[in-house]
């Protein structure tokens, strides 16, 4: 977790001197297609399937990731997007529900296995 706070400082600074409003706007009113969801991180467009789905199911009000019926939040599976999300409690204002830490703490897991499959397979391959 210390880690992933040291990434934030660059990115979150980045992100500040982006002009980021004006590229939303356009963004809206030119590239909303069919199952295209923004991200509540960036702001950035991008089909379903790649970004992560957060959901607050519709009879329960728990809320859960990928499936379920009920108020979504979507965001792009990146370090920047998810460190952003949870400093900010940027899934909480979408879903208007408290977002526990495990779901954020299942969302880097799922960052760090997929991180960490690309590293383990460079590795054995310098060892064989
Ligand atoms: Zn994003």
């Amino acid at each position: 977790m210390v880690r992933q706070q040291k990434l934030l400082i660059p990115q979150m600074m980045s992100w500040r001197q982006t002009s980021h409003q004006r590229r939303n706007e356009l963004s809206f009113t030119n590239v909303m297609k069919p199952n295209h969801r923004r991200c509540v991180s960036c702001r950035a467009i991008a089909p379903k399937p790649n970004l992560w789905r957060v959901v607050r199911q519709h009879d329960t009000g728990t809320v859960q990731l990928d499936q379920g019926l009920g108020r979504s939040a979507y965001l792009c599976p990146t370090t920047s997007c998810l460190s952003m999300a949870q400093k900010k409690n940027r899934l909480s204002k979408a879903l208007r529900v408290s977002v526990s830490e495990t779901i954020y703490q299942q969302l880097w897991q799922r960052l760090q296995s997929s991180s960490s499959l690309e590293t383990g397979s460079n590795r054995s391959m310098t060892q064989s």
